[in-house]
């Protein structure tokens, strides 16, 4: 039998590992550095008087729209534990000059598919509608300066040309910032927004676009699904399937060698060789495993990571009879490129969940994860739990109302977790992979090559498994 390794237990590596045990042809073990299985996957459950809290320390839902999650889950007899996300309430709002603005109904990220919410909406000036305006007016136009097949530029530069500044800043900016923890101006469009891309290459202009596609859809299912216990069941059900000698907890590899075809790998003292390898480490610990083995393909993954600092306040029923919170989401907080920030860290965002998800707190009470990114996670990264804990709520009694001291807190700190998608990245990773196939039986998986998101994480992982069976 072929034996393959796993290196790095992430949601990537461990559907990895489920696929290689699913088909039993070969032999394997898989590698992680930590404790557990999950890397950023993590679900805390907590008992308290008014019932048990389900709270995400990382991902809290997968987007529906990509299968491959939700594929998982069937298999792994997990469907009666699929929940979708409370569309009904679903509102987001901006947090501008301490005041939270509902984002529009009918906003696909910054495109609207609706004029009436736009017309009314405060969050936009008269300015920012006309550009909206323009931007519909303007389709041909648009579509024949269309960005070309190969070239990239920043979502910023995309936006502004679609929709002008004010736009990018309220909108995009913060968007983006919640999802990849990046700066618009240095992310590529052609790999966070492709979808984006090709409506203007169709269509010229994205609000004709979504028009189109609106009218064409019958009815849009919820935007989020995530599994009633938390994601972190994904996980459990995936690590029962796995032969327990083939886990090894706390085994950091440390060194890879090719050696007369073969991989060898070190791991707390001791080295084993295998036909293939499945590498399923943060980017910048990949870089430092293979920098040995080929310098080009470490060269191509000197990407930057930035970090992020999940905060998690429960409040029990008691307390959360005095508070109101407005109904939806949550809020995101605009990026703020001025001096004035440094040393007086701002949020990113802030996810209201017991209204985002059932089943996530107990009826009744509140439940808030606050997420610090960016240049204030790097800040605050070495800060004591306390001092985290008491900076989230000053910064949420700023934008909701005064906070008493929560049931039930959690910090959880994931540096350098979110690899960024700067412009190039798609040409970057095209010749990435060109050198890895030189390679036999090398693979990367992970969230810096196709996308961050958990789908992704689950199709990369399985379809590496299925590769290094055949090629290894
Ligand atoms: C705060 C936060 C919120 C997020 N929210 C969402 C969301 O709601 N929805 C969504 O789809 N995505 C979300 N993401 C993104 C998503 O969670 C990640 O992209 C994904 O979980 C990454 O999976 P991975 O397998 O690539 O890596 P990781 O989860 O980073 O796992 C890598 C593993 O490798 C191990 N490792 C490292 N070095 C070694 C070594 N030398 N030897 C062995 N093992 C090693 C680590 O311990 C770790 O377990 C979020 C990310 C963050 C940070």
């Amino acid at each position: 039998m072929k034996r393959i390794a796993i290196i790095g237990g992430g949601l990537s590596g461990t559907a990895a590992a489920w696929q290689l045990a699913r088909d039993g042809q070969s032999e394997f073990v898989l590698y992680e550095a930590s404790s557990r299985l999950g890397g950023i996957v993590e679900t805390a459950r907590v008992e308290t008087e008014d019932g048990r809290f389900i709270i995400e320390c990382g991902p809290d839902a997968w987007v529906t729209e990509k299968p491959w999650a939700r594929e998982l889950a069937i298999e792994l007899g997990l469907e009666s534990e699929i929940i979708a996300s409370n569309d009904a309430m679903r509102r987001t709002y901006i947090l501008r000059d301490g005041r939270l603005i509902p984002i529009p109904d009918g906003m696909r990220m910054m495109v609207p598919t609706q004029w009436a919410s736009i017309e009314e909406s405060p969050l936009f000036s008269e300015e920012a509608r006309l550009a909206y305006r323009n931007e519909f007016q303007n389709a041909e136009s648009l579509r024949q300066s269309a960005l070309k097949e190969d070239v990239d530029e920043s979502v910023a530069s995309f936006v502004r040309r679609h929709f002008g500044e004010e736009v990018t800043h309220t909108l995009a900016g913060p968007l983006l910032a919640g999802i990849f923890g990046g700066d618009v101006e240095r992310l590529s469009v052609r790999a966070v927004m492709p979808a984006f891309v090709k409506m203007e290459r169709e269509h010229g202009s994205l609000i004709a676009a979504l028009q189109r596609k609106q009218a064409a859809q019958t009815q849009s299912p919820a935007v989020f699904t995530t599994l009633k216990g938390g994601l972190q069941t994904l996980v459990e059900r995936m690590q029962t399937a796995l032969p327990s000698h083939a886990v090894r907890l706390q085994h950091s590899v440390h060194a890879i060698t090719r050696r007369s075809g073969q991989w060898e790998l070190e791991a707390q003292g001791t080295r084993e060789n295998f036909d293939a390898i499945i590498v399923a480490t943060p980017p910048h610990v990949t870089r430092q495993l293979l920098r040995a083995l080929h310098e080009d393909i470490a060269t191509f993954l000197e990407m930057e990571s930035t970090s992020a600092i999940v905060v998690a306040l429960a409040f029990s029923k008691e307390q959360s009879r005095g508070l109101t919170i407005p109904s939806g989401f949550g809020y995101l907080v605009p990026p703020s490129s001025t001096s004035e920030d440094i040393g007086n860290p701002q949020l990113l965002a802030c996810t209201f969940v017991d209204q985002k998800y059932e089943h996530r707190a107990p009826k009744g009470t509140v439940l808030l994860r606050a997420f610090f990114g960016g240049s204030a996670a790097k800040a605050l990264m070495g800060d004591a739990d306390g001092r985290l804990i008491a900076l989230a709520r000053q910064r949420l009694a700023e934008a909701l109302v005064p906070l008493p001291e929560p049931a039930v807190s959690l910090v959880r700190r994931w540096p350098l977790s979110l690899p960024q998608y700067a412009v190039g990245h798609v040409r970057r990773i095209e010749r990435l992979e060109e050198l890895v196939q030189t390679m036999s039986g090398l693979h990367l998986v992970g969230n810096a090559y196709h996308g961050v998101g958990l789908p992704d994480m689950v199709r990369q992982g399985r379809d590496a498994a299925r590769k290094a069976v055949q090629t290894a």
